[in-house]
């Protein structure tokens, strides 16, 4: 099991870099100038002086220019670009400028904001340094894997990613993915030997490169190279990846872009021959006429804006602890129908403490509150310690040693890192008067693993070696042997020990067995089929009390439709006691690993969906879970810490891995982490992402119907012919001021009131569905119409074609202005409770009022513009105006409303023009939208 570097043979390097792997261990001691022991602090700051931060520099970036001429690299923007050379040759000049200055605005925000998003999104991704377990002055130590150093000693176990390069001193089943830098996606076995000199790297069995994942067992080695000058480094010489701001929907958005390009210059080409042949215009007007469709068709600012809305979302989920890896994930999040959770951590406190010690004739109490080792162990109330019995003394022993935690003490303190159960065990040993694991050197060992729920560790003795097993306790049981009691109701039979167990797990508390055996002194290595004939010790119960905060968290949950499953290895009572005091159990829903085994993947979509808690679960029974019900039909977001918990996660449509206690090889496979490996971070996160997704949709449901407008004033123009309501120059303005004004104060917009209580979104929902295909003609067409009413009566009143055109241009900025407060609800009424949550709509709204005065009122603009200041009888209409095509959008939302939660119920999305549209199924039975389980874009 375990490898031991034996060769001895000596090689160097020949072109100045050193071959590691063909370096025995003692020979790289003395070059590092280093032992088992590890470097001391100060040694370690001044290695670290010398060779720098254990990090890739970040890469540089696209060339700033480039960045920005990108803004320009789009079919709509050539379409502008066009049109503004077309007035150029024509010789109007202001027109040119105009279309120019809105580009140049535009691209400018948006080199600006999409900057801005990116450095925070790269800084979302540092949120979560990489830690490294290493030992400096004999003392083990969790340290920053960016502070590691040449010649650190580096604790490795599965589930870590490998920080630097390291030569491996100890490896004990130890299998290492090496996909990034091999491309071979299966686990190598490594091992300590010295291998020759021109092995390739993936040869190299001897060495775990930086970036790596070990999947198996654990090993110790010798760091040699770190930062740039690790494999990785010498690789890519710069991070990987820098993050397109993007999601589905964006990237289908910008499809429909395209299409829009297309549909522009088709209408461009109609409209200029009607205007030619049919109405009479001159060439030159038509010329401005067609440039001013085309340009107030085209939506300019909404990919900055969306980019801004996406950026801000996640730059808040991240502030919330919940940080997202891969973008695509922020939408799915919105649709998620189902929660599967772990329990210990994420909807306990993860602070286990013991508190019952039960041997075959004794039963013990211990006090203390979380792995501080403050606290007592009584036996009815008389205090006892180490020497109280020969079977208390050896479970302690037990524990203590079959442990991978570590307890440090500085001056009284002690101080314990490492997993939750192993330190609460490590605190009890603490609490006994038990230090003797300090110095004990193990021979070998079988790590933990969820899926055989046992470790066992194997220590040398004076006369005899001795096995130590502890693990869940039906495990421990099966492995133990009892003399002669079997069957009988004795107090050292499994029958009596499962009563006990199960009396102490219905408390809900975690159970823990322990087992040792005598082995020969030359028995050096554990395999799996020593650990049995075992003699069984006792078993030791620790509390950790649910969060308050995830009870809170699952009811809001159970109100927006999502349900939460809890799966879970612990015991099904322990699970169960757990399960109802977070109501998530109902009448006795708990269901245990072993009996999903049984079922067939048909039987156990039914169950899946039945049952709330799965109690003594496996790595393997998670991702059966997760297929089951994503076979029901469910968005499903399962989290996981374990190593094996990877496959699960990346099969959930939202794999969330544990920020603190989980594994780098989760991390590595999720949509998004707990920075504070709370539940309640996972229901605000789903919110979250319903209220980014509703700020998309917002973004369009605002511009789409503002350009739509403005096209439909210019159209209607040409067809009803003669003296144009708005000129061309005047819907460029218009364009100018609204798109970099108004629409940017959605993306601040904080969730709507019901996104904590609305069912999830139906995940076949199409970006433009129904109800924005109808949204958006609907209004476009309503302030368009209004637009020209406001201006033809004023003309039927007796005003002159210059009070007319101003009075037209401000009514359909006043009814952009009055939309944009539609919008900041899709579907519920705006006026009411919430109206001045987001303070960017007013400060939006009062610069456009600001500057619309100065266009109004300032004789230059007067001139550049052909518009007349307008009189205060005109205002009032602009305004009233304004105001009923407020109140008329509002109607219409309550109307569609309506419709729209009437269709939901039957199943469908509202849609005008086909009423209802049926959820499609995917040939393998899911409901999985176009979008979701999209090309996973990771950043981190
Ligand atoms: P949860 O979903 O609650 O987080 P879990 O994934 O932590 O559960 P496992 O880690 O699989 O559950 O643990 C299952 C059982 O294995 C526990 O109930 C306990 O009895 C035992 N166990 C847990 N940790 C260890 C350990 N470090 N060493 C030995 N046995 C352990």
């Amino acid at each position: 099991m375990k490898t031991k570097d034996t060769k001895n043979k000596k090689s160097s390097n020949s072109t100045g870099q050193v071959h590691w792997h063909s370096l025995p261990v003692d020979e790289i001691y003395r070059r590092l100038d280093t032992s088992p022991e590890g470097l001391t602090d100060k040694s370690a700051e001044e290695r670290s002086l010398k060779y720098g931060w254990n990090k890739l520099p970040e890469k540089s970036g696209v060339n700033p220019v480039m960045k920005f001429l990108k803004h320009f690299d789009n079919l709509l923007i050539y379409i502008l670009l066009i049109a503004a050379v077309i007035t150029a040759l024509m010789g109007n000049w202001l027109v040119t400028g105009v279309i120019f200055g809105v580009e140049l605005i535009n691209a400018v925000i948006g080199y600006i904001q999409e900057n801005k998003a990116e450095r925070a999104i790269r800084g979302i991704s540092n949120m979560l340094p990489g830690h490294a377990k290493v030992i400096r002055s004999s003392q083990t130590k969790s340290i920053l894997a960016e502070s590691l150093v040449p010649g650190d000693i580096v604790l490795l176990k599965a589930g870590d990613k490998i920080p630097a390069d390291i030569r491996l001193t100890e490896a004990t089943n130890m299998k290492i993915e090496e996909a990034v830098l091999t491309g071979e996606s299966l686990p190598v076995n490594k091992t300590t030997e010295v291998f020759p000199e021109e092995s390739l790297p993936a040869d190299r069995k001897c060495m775990a490169y930086s970036g790596t994942l070990v999947t198996n067992g654990i090993g110790t080695g010798i760091v040699v190279c770190t930062g740039v000058h690790t494999q990785i480094g010498q690789i890519s010489k710069m991070m990987e990846d820098v993050q397109t701001l993007s999601t589905p929907l964006m990237r289908k958005f910008d499809r429909f872009g395209k299409m829009l390009a297309i549909a522009i210059i088709f209408l461009s080409a109609i409209f200029f021959m009607l205007g030619y042949f049919i109405q009479g215009y001159a060439l030159n007007e038509l010329f401005l006429i067609v440039v001013g469709i085309a340009v107030s068709l085209i939506p300019e600012g909404l990919p900055v804006l969306m980019t801004i809305t996406l950026a801000k979302g996640v730059l808040k989920m991240a502030k919330q602890n919940a940080i997202i890896r891969k973008l695509p994930s922020v939408e799915t999040l919105g649709e998620v129908t189902v929660i599967c959770s772990d329990k210990t951590g994420t909807l306990t406190k993860n602070e286990m403490t013991v508190t019952d010690v039960l041997l075959a004739n004794k039963q013990y109490t211990v006090t203390g509150v979380g792995y501080s080792p403050v606290g007592e162990i009584f036996d009815n109330g008389k205090k006892v310690a180490m020497g109280e019995s020969d079977g208390f003394d050896e479970l302690l022993q037990g524990v203590a040693l079959c442990s991978n935690s570590e307890a440090n003490k500085s001056g009284d303190e002690w101080s314990i890192i490492g997993d939750p159960t192993e330190s609460a065990l490590l605190s009890l040993a603490l609490k006994g008067g038990y230090y003797g694991f300090k110095n004990n050197k193990r021979l070998d060992i079988i790590p933990f693993d969820s899926s055989q729920k046992f470790m066992a560790v194997l220590i040398p003795g004076e006369h005899f070696n001795t096995i130590y097993l502890k693990g869940a306790p039906e495990k421990v049981l099966e492995m133990s042997v009892f003399h002669g009691s079997i069957g009988q109701s004795d107090t050292n039979s499994p029958e009596w020990w499962k009563e006990q167990l199960s009396s102490l797990a219905s408390e809900g508390k975690r159970i823990i067995a322990t087992a040792s055996k005598k082995v020969p002194l030359d028995y050096k290595n554990i395999l799996l089929s020593d650990v049995f004939n075992m003699d069984f010790l006792g078993i030791v119960a620790m509390i950790d009390p649910p969060r308050q905060e995830a009870i809170k968290a699952i009811e809001q949950c159970h109100q927006a439709g999502v349900e939460v499953k809890m799966i879970t290895g612990d015991h099904t009572l322990t699970a169960k006691a757990i399960g109802e005091s977070l109501n998530i159990v109902k009448e006795d829903n708990v269901i245990s690993g072993p009996e999903l085994e049984k079922l067939s993947d048909i039987e156990l979509e039914a169950v899946a969906k039945k049952y709330q808690v799965f109690a003594r679960t496996t790595p393997e029974h998670k991702l059966r879970l997760v297929k089951a019900l994503q076979s029901n039909g469910q968005i499903v977001a399962m989290t996981g810490d374990g190593v094996n918990d990877a496959p699960a996660l990346k099969r959930a449509d939202v794999g969330i891995a544990m920020g603190i206690k989980g594994t780098d090889v989760t991390k590595d496979s999720a949509e998004m982490i707990l920075a504070d490996d709370n539940f309640a971070t996972i229901a605000k996160a789903v919110f979250e992402g319903r209220s980014i997704y509703d700020n998309l949709k917002k973004s369009i449901l605002f511009v789409l119907p503002t350009n739509g407008a403005e096209g439909f004033v210019m159209m209607a123009s040409v067809l009803i012919g003669g003296h144009m309501p708005i000129t061309p120059l005047q819907i460029l303005w218009i364009n100018l001021v609204t798109a970099v004004t108004l629409g940017f104060a959605l993306a601040f917009e904080p969730g709507e009131p019901n996104v904590t209580t609305r069912p999830p979104r139906k995940p076949n929902e199409p970006i433009l569905d129904g109800f924005l295909i109808w949204r958006i003609g609907f209004v476009s067409v309503l302030l368009g119409s209004i637009t020209l009413m406001v201006h033809h009566f004023l003309i039927q009143f007796g005003a002159d074609y210059g009070h007319a055109r101003s009075a037209a241009v401000n009514t359909l900025v006043a009814g952009e202005v009055f939309y944009l407060l539609n919008c900041r609800y899709l579907r519920e009424p705006v006026l009411g409770k919430g109206f001045f949550s987001n303070p960017k709509v007013f400060y939006a709204i009062s610069s456009v009022v600001l500057i619309q005065l100065f266009f109004t009122y300032t004789p230059f603009m007067n001139i550049l513009f052909d518009t007349t200041p307008l009189h205060t009888r005109e205002l009032t209409w602009i305004l009233a105006a304004g105001l009923l095509f407020f109140i008329i959008v509002e109607i219409e939302k309550m109307i569609t409303k309506k419709i729209f939660d009437n269709d939901s119920e039957k199943g469908g999305y509202f849609n005008p023009f086909k009423k209802i549209v049926p959820i499609r199924k995917s040939e393998n039975g899911t409901m999985k939208s176009l979008w979701s389980n999209p090309s996973r874009n990771n950043f981190m």
